[in-house]
């Protein structure tokens, strides 16, 4: 079986930098907030070309603190509009509802799957105060069409990048580098992925990255001294430890996944399939290689006969979840066309090209 993906693999190739990695982050005694994650924040922020990291427990954390950093600056607050690609992980969606804002659901493109700007530009009212904008799949949304809107009406732009790092905008902006402030996941399986959860704030304002760093650490300013009500949200050092390891690898892993990418972009010629459009390969770091088909279901299924696993980013539309109840009369026909046509092909660092070209045959010769 050709997995999608194989964690295990993946992660064995670090394991003696790992081990060492450990032993400094046991022999530092230092287990929360200590030297690892300091030097993580540093190195990564430098990575992404923003002057602040703030290292924090998740994606949907890093997504949240931003929220309630701005709403303790006073810039947002309960009720404000947020407007949103209405395709994408659940946690973009929670994160602004979770802390008490509203979510506006907008249709993608169906060419890259990105928020459209056109609809963004609809969907704005008074009551508007961001666009929280996502690179699907690891893809650069329209930078420069949410960049316009957002200074037009005077709204802020937010990045999730929890798919996207690495990835870099035509003007040699990275992800994370590209909006207010950017949030990141690294869950296991992403681009750049921990041995646990761990995820990260990006951003250029300084005032921000002080109200989260107090907001992460139970909003405390120094011990026993509380300025905010905070949360208990702070990047794990052993997690950073990790982090600092595979963040000098990322580079090259999404290179690699690019050579795949480019592999899949030659040999798939098959009519029932509609390739990714990615105009240009730096702006797209391939966390995911989605296709479409309108035989999805029977293709996954034939795949998987053969012997090729594949998943689907992501099986039900979020207004069509129990949990967003209030969303479930929503006509959104682009979205939900997504969710029933797309299928993620594997496209791992470790994937090699007979696997490669024993998915790109079968595919070819499904009808
Ligand atoms: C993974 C992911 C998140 C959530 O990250 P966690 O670390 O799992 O909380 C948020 N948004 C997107 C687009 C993601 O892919």
């Amino acid at each position: 079986m050709i997995k999608f993906l194989d964690l295990n693999l993946l992660n064995k190739r670090f394991e003696i930098e790992f081990k060492n990695g450990f032993n400094q982050f046991l022999d530092s005694g230092q287990y929360i907030l200590g030297e690892q994650v300091t030097s993580f924040e540093t190195e990564f922020s430098e990575y992404c070309g923003t002057q602040f990291c703030v290292g924090v427990s998740s994606g949907l954390d890093a997504l949240q603190l931003i929220i309630e950093g701005y709403k303790t600056l006073g810039v947002l607050k309960n009720n404000d509009e947020v407007i949103v690609p209405a395709n994408t992980y659940i946690a973009t969606i929670l994160a602004i509802s979770n802390t008490g804002l509203k979510p506006v659901l907008v249709e993608p493109n169906i060419q890259n799957y990105n928020i459209n700007p056109e609809k963004v530009r609809k969907a704005i009212s008074s009551k508007t105060k961001a666009i929280l904008g996502v690179h699907l799949y690891g893809q650069i949304h329209d930078v420069e069409q949410l960049e316009s809107i957002a200074k037009e009406h005077n709204l802020l732009l937010i990045e999730d990048a929890a798919q996207a790092h690495g990835a870099i905008y035509k003007d040699g902006r990275k992800a994370g580098n590209l909006s207010n402030a950017a949030a990141f996941s690294f869950y296991p399986t992403k681009n750049l992925g921990a041995l646990g959860d761990a995820g990260a704030i990006t951003t250029n304002n300084e005032a921000l990255a002080e109200v989260i760093i107090k907001l992460r650490n139970y909003g405390r300013k120094s011990t026993y001294v509380n300025d905010l009500k905070g949360y208990n949200c702070r990047l794990d050092d052993l997690q950073a430890a990790f982090l600092r390891i595979k963040l000098k690898h990322l580079d090259a892993d999404n290179n690699k996944r690019r050579e795949i990418a480019n592999l899949y972009f030659k040999e798939l010629n098959s009519s029932n399939i509609v390739l990714p459009n990615c105009k240009d390969l730096a702006q797209h770091v391939f966390h995911l290689f989605v296709i479409r088909s309108h035989k999805r279901d029977a293709l996954k299924n034939y795949l998987y006969k053969n012997g090729v696993e594949t998943l689907v980013h992501y099986p039900v539309a979020i207004h069509k979840q129990l949990a967003y109840k209030e969303f479930n009369d929503f006509e959104l026909p682009i979205t939900e066309q997504i969710h029933n046509e797309v299928l993620s092909l594997p496209i791992h660092q470790l994937l090699r090209e007979d696997q490669i070209l024993k998915i790109t045959d079968l595919i070819n010769s499904f009808s």
